[in-house]
């Protein structure tokens, strides 16, 4: 989600001058030119109507009329020129006042005018960065001792880039990086809150979906905004069965804090052998509010955990969603990792891109009638196929950060089945072959029979060590190489 970058090139070649620049030339010229500033401001504004203004200011520019009640930091970002031109602190204010009062005549934006003005002339004519950072404050009451981090306006951005800066005779080189600083802090809040606008727009898609839930290959039609229950035995609310830092998980999950797993009950896919019978078939656990969900995620990232895993989600996207929407709005900054069967439907798992970080899909079954047998889901194969290609067009292979966590990617998991070998090879090529030669895989060697495993014949027993050794050599002849 946040840009943390503060390398970037301040001087693109595509960059051009914006609305600010035009408008402090304008200023510049009314003074040079012992012109009215609003006349001046029209003339260059009207010359260069593509610089990026706003709408209002854009009708102010292209009428006749007066001031327009702005609240905007124009007066502030234009005003340079005034610090440099006049000679006396009363005559800087009272020009700088007279470049706000047209357009923006608001006291703020007066105020933002008068204090930018002030700052170039106390720093032209000598004053070190402590006296301006006190006169500035104390005239206009702005509370310039906040770190760049808790600035919310431009203006204070800047000032505080200035203020920042070691000597204000070698500006380049601590202006600049501090200059930086502030643009990557803005990307950062705009970018969170362009984030939060699209979560909140996707949580209200998939709770609409669920008036008719067709999230997941079931299809089951039932209207589980009115606690109605489909396959998946959950309607309006997700029921979670327990949470915790886990450290049982991929090594590149688990780091220092752990994975903050977030387990929900029942399941879309219900096979019968399945290794948490407890939880997808039994539906141990309660219901929980978006709140309470968002409140354990919290919790989660609060213990230290190293990422929010939410385990068997495919049924539960939409409160999924709710609840994220709710904690990071409240300061959850954790990736999320999507645990699920692989038993998800491209359109849901569409309506998590840019939401999830980490996908961490099972790759169960490669035959149709093996899955109809365990899952009563003949279609698995082929769902598992898509939903694995739309989770690496998403988020791509996996990617570790320098402490070895995984930060992005694509993480597929198989449960090597005894008796059932040859699966774990087309899984493997498909992986190969379709998605990523650099897939990472997690192969898993510790089937055991569970729930209703015992009335298979072929699914009876504990997988042998011989057999996982087998499936391991099967794993690499097809080309894996990225273990996990
Ligand atoms: S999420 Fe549940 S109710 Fe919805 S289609 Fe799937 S199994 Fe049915």
């Amino acid at each position: 989600m946040p840009i943390k970058t503060k390398s970037f090139g301040l001087f693109h070649p595509d960059c051009r001058f914006t609305d600010d620049s035009a408008l402090t030339v304008a200023i510049a010229q009314a003074i040079h030119d012992q012109k009215h500033y609003a006349a001046s401001i029209r003339a260059i504004g009207r010359r260069y109507p593509d610089a990026g203004y706003g709408g209002f200011f854009m009708r102010w520019l292209f009428s006749n009329g007066g001031a327009y009640n702005s609240f905007g930091n124009g007066a502030a970002m234009r005003v340079s020129p005034v610090g440099f031109a006049f000679n006396t602190q009363e005559k800087v204010l009272k020009e700088a006042a007279k470049t706000a009062e047209i357009p923006h005549n608001q006291p703020e934006g007066i105020k933002g005018a008068q204090a930018t003005s002030l700052a170039v002339f106390l720093a032209r004519t000598g004053y070190d960065k402590e006296q301006i950072r006190q006169e500035v404050s104390s005239r206009f009451h702005y509370n310039l001792n906040r770190s760049l981090e808790n600035r919310q306006t431009i203006l204070s951005n800047l000032l505080q880039c200035l203020f920042e800066c070691k000597c204000l005779k070698h500006l380049s080189s601590t202006f600049i990086p501090n200059l930086k600083h502030a643009v990557t802090l803005k990307l950062i809040m705009k970018t969170k809150n362009q984030y939060l606008d699209i979560l909140k727009e996707k949580t209200s898609i998939a709770l609409k979906q669920m008036e008719s839930c067709a999230l997941c290959p079931r299809e089951c039609r039932t209207d589980r905004l009115k606690d109605e229950t489909g396959v998946c035995r959950t309607g309006r609310h997700a029921v979670v069965a327990h949470f915790s830092p886990h450290h049982g998980e991929e090594n590149c999950l688990v780091g220092r804090g752990g994975s903050g797993t977030i387990f929900f009950s029942n399941c879309n896919l219900l096979c019968n052998f399945c290794q948490n019978y407890d939880i997808s078939h039994l539906s141990s656990g309660g219901p929980v509010t978006a709140e309470e969900l968002s409140a354990m995620m919290l919790k989660l990232q609060n213990m230290g955990c190293e990422n929010i895993n939410v385990v068997t989600p495919s049924h539960v996207v939409p409160q999924m969603l709710e609840a994220l929407l709710h904690a990071r709005e409240h300061g959850l900054t954790c990736a999320i990792v999507y645990n699920s069967s692989g038993y998800d439907k491209v359109e849901t798992l569409q309506l998590l891109e840019g939401i999830v970080d980490i996908y961490m899909p099972d790759f169960k079954f490669w035959s149709s009638s093996f899955a109809g047998r365990t899952a009563h889901a003949p279609d698995y194969p082929e769902r598992a196929r898509r939903a694995v290609r739309e989770m690496n067009r998403q988020v791509g292979d996996l990617v570790l950060n320098e402490r070895g966590i995984a930060t992005k990617g694509l993480l597929v998991r198989h449960l090597v089945m005894p008796n059932h070998l040859s699966e774990t090879r087309k899984i493997m090529r498909f992986l190969m072959n379709d998605i990523s030669k650099e897939t990472a895989v997690n192969v898993m060697g510790q089937y055991r029979p569970c729930g209703k495993a015992y009335e298979m014949p072929d699914l009876r027993y504990r997988l042998s060590a011989n057999e996982y050794q087998n499936a391991l050599n099967i794993t690499r002849e097809e080309g894996v190489t990225r273990f996990v």
